[in-house]
C-alpha cells in the first residue's frame, strides 16, 4: 500500500498517547473535486483535516499523523465518549455527497479504505464497533459517509459490526412502545442525541442516522418493522 505525504497545519500540535487511539471515523468530503477537497482540508481558516484523503482512484494521502490530533468530527457523540476528534484516526472519501451529486464510492476507492483500515485497526488494537461513520456520531448535523457506503462489505471483512438475521422470528408490529424500544436499542448500541422516553422532532434525523448505516436501501426515517427488528438484533448481540 503506497501513501503520499501531503500537508497541513490544520491539527493540534500536542502529541497524543497511541493507546488514545481507539475509533476511526469514516467521512466523505461533500466537495465538487478532489482538487477543491484537498484545497479545504489545508487552507488554515477552514480549520478542518482528516488523517487520511482517499482520491476516487484510490490513492491514499496522509495529511495529519497518527499521533496528533485532526479535525474532522466537530461535535459528536458516541456511548460515553464526547468530542471523538481526540481518540479518532479521520477517513476523508472523495465523494460529491448528498448537496452536490452523491456518488457511488468507487470499487478501488473502498479497496484501498479496506486496506488502511486493516492496518490501522491492527496497529492500534481498535475494536470494529468502533469504526463509525460520521452520521453515527453526529447525526444532527451530517449525513455522511451515507446509505452508498457499503458498511456491509466492510462487516464481511471483520470491519465493522452487522446484524445476524439467524434469530428465531419475533413479532416486531405488536410490539407497543416502539419508539421508545426502538430508541433504547439505539442508546445500547451507542447512538446519542435523543431522549428515550421522549418525542423530539429530531428522532427522524436519528433514525434516517441508523437506516444510513444498516438499512440503506431504505433510509426513510420511520422507525419499520424492519427497522426496529435490526436495531433488536444489534442491541442484543451478545
Ligand atoms: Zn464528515
Amino acid at each position: 500500500m503506497r501513501i503520499k505525504l501531503e500537508k497541513t497545519l490544520n491539527f493540534t500540535k500536542k502529541t497524543r498517547n497511541q493507546k488514545n487511539i481507539q475509533f476511526i471515523i469514516i467521512h466523505y468530503t461533500g466537495m465538487q473535486s478532489e482538487r477543491v477537497s484537498l484545497n479545504r482540508l489545508k487552507d488554515l481558516k477552514s480549520k478542518v483535516s482528516c488523517h487520511y484523503f482517499i482520491t476516487r482512484q484510490g490513492e491514499i494521502l496522509r495529511l495529519v499523523e497518527d499521533n496528533k490530533v485532526a479535525w474532522h468530527a466537530g461535535k459528536s457523540r458516541w456511548r460515553s465518549k464526547q468530542n471523538l476528534n481526540n481518540q479518532s484516526i479521520g477517513i476523508e472519501l472523495q465523494n460529491k455527497g448528498h448537496n452536490l451529486g452523491y456518488e457511488k464510492f468507487s470499487k478501488i476507492q473502498i479497496k484501498s479504505l479496506v486496506d488502511i483500515l486493516r492496518k490501522l485497526k491492527r496497529k492500534y488494537h481498535i475494536k470494529k464497533k468502533n469504526i463509525l461513520g460520521h452520521s453515527d456520531i453526529a447525526p444532527l448535523r451530517k449525513k455522511d459517509p451515507g446509505e452508498k457506503f457499503p458498511w456491509e462489505l466492510l462487516s464481511k471483512k471483520g470491519l465493522s459490526i452487522w446484524y445476524s438475521n439467524k434469530r428465531k422470528k419475533s413479532n416486531y408490529s405488536n410490539i407497543k412502545n416502539r419508539r421508545d424500544t426502538f430508541f433504547k436499542n439505539l442508546y445500547k448500541i451507542g447512538y446519542r442525541y435523543f431522549k428515550i422516553n421522549k418525542y423530539s422532532k429530531n428522532d427522524r434525523l436519528i433514525i434516517k442516522a441508523f437506516q444510513m448505516r444498516f438499512l440503506p436501501k431504505k433510509v426513510n426515517g420511520r422507525i419499520t418493522d424492519k427497522t426496529l427488528k435490526i436495531s433488536h438484533l444489534l442491541a442484543h448481540k451478545s
